[in-house]
């Protein structure tokens, strides 16, 4: 009977999680979370992915459940009241053993301090203009960025890296952000694991998806190659514990851009161009349109086989599973469902003016963590 109280102890922990950041943020994230995360063994397996294979067990195995109670329900003996009631309870106690799995192995890093409060960086409204300069500055670096890969003739990037390619090059790049010290992040444990059925996953708009109960980052291996660095980035960051989406697209941005590896430079700036340029789109039409006229014609190129890619997969199910999305963030503290990702630009605007106020100094100092950057030739906008 105790096992019931597993659901509503969950939840009341929850409450508590919400309201109390810095306990969760100095005895979840910061100590009990890493030692967690560290011992789950699916992670190490460079391959294949075990959740792939869980969630298809696990279909099974609830299909054949409800196979299995449907029969009974009519064949068992004792009322039917009583038989559904008793099933009620299992069911019951499954899903709060799962609930309170995904808080104790992952999910109450939601509820930790906001990572510009981890790295420094104070949140302030920001102006137009202060947008409108950041897009320039973004625009310049990934042309640049782009500028030091290869092309096909039709315009696209002509290295594509293999699975391995990417899980080391990536694997470097947080090794790397590690060394330089960048806020929060510790480093790199287990791989990055592609989807088998990434086309399949495709036509949910999915790119990647971190699952907490193996610890592990998966990533859509389908998607256009520009894309991959900047997700497997992403996802690898909630692996390091930041469950909100705008601030792991923000870290997969500063990982990337802080890394030596080319390709991976132009995916992070391609991601944070992408983001920054559609808030200017939505504020200002006339600037996006003066700024996007700087765009170097292999990025313009990319841009097109990015739209060409996902218009392949646009309908019903992409829209549904949008909405799926949607609810999932507005019940983790995120009140504005999907619109959060934009706050991925209030990041980078914070850290631009940082930046830009102390241009002659090369360290950015973190409230609580040390140096957030260590670069004068520059990642940083
Ligand atoms: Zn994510």
């Amino acid at each position: 009977m105790l096992w019931l109280l597993i659901f509503p102890l969950t939840w009341l922990s929850t409450v508590f999680a919400q309201n109390n950041p810095a306990f969760i943020e100095n005895v979840y994230s910061t100590f009990l979370y890493p030692l967690i995360s560290g011992a789950l063994p699916f992670q190490y397996l460079p391959y294949f992915s075990f959740f792939e294979i869980i969630l298809g067990v696990g279909s099974i195995v609830v299909l054949g459940a409800l196979v299995l109670f449907s029969v009974r329900l009519f064949r068992g003996k004792g009322g039917r009241v009583w038989r559904v009631l008793k099933t009620l309870q299992k069911v019951f106690i499954v899903c709060g053993v799962c609930y309170f799995l995904f808080y104790f192995l992952w999910g109450y890093n939601y509820y930790r301090h906001p990572y510009s409060v981890i790295a420094g960086l104070p949140e302030a409204l920001s102006t137009k203009e202060e947008l409108y300069a950041l897009c320039v500055d973004l625009v310049g670096k990934a042309n640049d960025a782009r500028g030091a890969l290869s092309s096909h003739e039709e315009g696209t990037p002509a290295d594509q890296p293999s699975v391995a390619d990417l899980q080391e090059k990536t694997r470097l790049a947080y090794t790397k952000a590690k060394h330089d010290k960048i806020a929060g992040i510790s480093g790199v444990t287990g791989f990055a694991k592609p989807i088998a059925i990434s086309r399949l996953v495709s036509y949910t708009g999915i790119t990647g998806i971190y699952f907490p109960y193996t610890g592990e980052a998966n990533f859509n291996n389908d998607v256009p190659v520009l894309d991959k660095g900047a997700v497997l980035c992403h996802e690898m960051a909630h692996r390091q514990g930041f469950a909100r989406e705008d601030e792991a697209n923000f870290i997969a941005f500063v990982v990337c851009a802080n890394s030596d590896d080319a390709y991976l430079r132009y995916s992070g700036y391609f991601l944070a161009v992408t983001h920054a340029m559609s808030q200017l789109y939505r504020v200002d039409a006339e600037a996006y349109h003066e700024v996007y006229s700087r765009y170097s014609p292999e990025i313009i190129a990319d841009i097109n086989a990015n739209r060409a890619y996902w218009r392949m997969f646009e309908g019903d199910v992409a829209r549904t599973f949008t909405q799926i999305n949607d609810t999932y963030l507005k019940t983790h503290n995120l009140s504005d469902g999907v619109q959060s990702y934009g706050r991925m630009v209030d990041l980078m605007l914070a850290q631009r003016r940082i930046l830009s106020a102390k241009t002659d100094i090369v360290a950015v100092y973190s409230a609580s963590r040390g140096l957030f950057c260590l670069t004068t030739s520059g990642f940083l906008v």
